[in-house]
């Protein structure tokens, strides 16, 4: 037995001070409930509840026959990296070359890695709010001061041009943004992004981290535009995706960069350090993914694209929700603080924590607050599930919330 006491105050100030992924702890709740034998449906953590594609599942088990088992090039594999250079001129319009392109431990790695490498302690990063819930803590890794600007119900959660002007300080270093949106599911159109960037083209030291994970789950008739191809601004944006998302391969733990050289050099010589190249079967699966057919991947869309439409309708029959239809991502997002103050005679909701609490404790349904997604009016449900998931889920949802006066 080790002498020393066990103790929280003895790990350092830097994980103290980190909140808990309220998605990833929502998760784990539900999974503990779950192994309890409890009947949870667990519309918590954001992930396509489809199986990778089999032409990307027989180049994994390819890669093993074929040996590739030793270590990567820390920047990822040169035929990938061209791959990725190629789908960003394909489907993005982005001029990046091979050399600008790193590949890293899924997109959440590499906004992190971008952070790590751009951010000095004290520096402001502006993030669109609601925003997905490690945004804030990676900059706070990074020592970094988050500005949250928040886009409102009324203008679909979006953020105006006015707004962004008036966070941006002489400490700005970033703006940061993920459409389509997690968790409010809206697009950003190129109408909008031109409005942001003609502000930003007047700050030349801030850069633009698009996290564009969401691109192919995407319902509007414009479809994606990349911020990146903007001229005025194309070499301070740097461009995260991954394959998580519209490729349904969230374990496999795949992300990228798309960025100017020498800020990609920096993310290379980090990761060199920190973790060196990811995974090799799973950059030889995204090969596979990258080059290969998209119909999986519309097919996906296609299906959150319906579920949608079942799971908006379906909440807007619940008595104070309020719901915006999103346009992207699969996720909904309603406001529900028409419930804080009101209680079922034992509990009382004073705020979405306490909501999503109660209705996992109620009925065993796993949603997330959206306290840490910058928007503490809201709650998240994901509507990556079966049909009759998501039916049986806001029935709960609705008899539980009508016991609340
Ligand atoms: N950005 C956003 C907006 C996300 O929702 C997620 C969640 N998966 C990520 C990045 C991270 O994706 P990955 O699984 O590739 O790390
Ligand atoms: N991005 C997903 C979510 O928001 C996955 C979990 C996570 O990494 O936060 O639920």
């Amino acid at each position: 037995m080790s002498a020393f006491v066990e103790s929280v105050s003895l790990l350092a100030d830097r994980i103290n001070a980190l909140e808990e992924s309220s998605t990833l702890g929502m998760t784990k709740k539900a999974r503990e409930l779950a192994a309890q034998g409890h009947k949870v449906i667990s519309l918590s953590v954001g992930e396509p509840d489809f199986k990778t594609p089999k032409h990307i599942c027989d180049a994994a088990k390819d890669a093993i026959d074929a040996g590739f088992h030793g270590y990567s090039p820390v920047a990822g594999y040169a035929d990938l990296r061209q791959a990725i250079a190629d789908k960003f001129k394909r489907e993005n319009n982005l001029d990046w070359k091979p050399e600008n392109i790193v590949v890293s431990t899924g997109a959440k790695h590499s906004l992190a890695n971008v952070i790590q490498v751009l951010v000095n302690p004290g520096e402001e990063v502006v993030i669109l709010a609601p925003y997905w819930v490690s945004y804030s803590e990676m900059v706070k890794l990074a020592e970094g001061k988050t500005v949250v600007v928040e886009g409102s119900f009324e203008n679909d959660f979006k953020v105006t041009p006015a707004q962004l002007e008036a966070a941006i300080t002489g400490r700005t270093r970033i703006v940061m943004f993920a459409s389509p949106n997690n968790p409010t599911g809206s697009v950003y159109s190129e109408a909008e992004l031109r409005a942001l960037a003609a502000i930003i083209e007047q700050h030349e030291d801030i850069f633009v981290l698009a996290d564009e994970i969401y691109e192919h789950i995407n319902f509007t008739d414009e479809g994606h535009f990349s911020i990146g191809t903007i001229a005025a601004i194309k070499d301070r944006v740097i461009t995260v995706n991954g394959v998580a998302k519209g490729f349904a391969m969230t374990g496999w733990r795949i992300g990228y960069i798309g960025a100017a050289k020498w800020i990609a050099d920096g993310v290379e010589k980090l990761q060199g350090q920190v973790t060196s190249g990811t995974n090799s079967i799973a950059q030889r699966a995204t090969l596979a993914a990258l080059n290969g057919p998209m119909e999986p991947t519309q097919e996906m869309s296609k299906a959150y694209a319906r579920r949608r439409d079942l799971v908006v309708g379906l909440l807007k029959t619940i008595e104070g929700f309020k719901v915006n239809v999103p346009q992207g991502a699969f996720y909904a997002f309603p406001d529900v603080s028409h419930y804080f103050g009101k209680t079922d005679g034992t509990t009382t909701i004073n705020n979405c924590d306490d909501l999503a609490s109660y209705l996992l404790s109620e009925v065993y349904v796993a949603t997330v607050s959206g306290s840490g997604f910058g928007a503490p009016n809201c709650l998240r449900i994901s509507t990556a599930a079966s049909d009759k998931n998501l039916i049986e889920a806001i029935e709960r949802i609705k008899t539980a919330v009508q016991k609340l006066k």
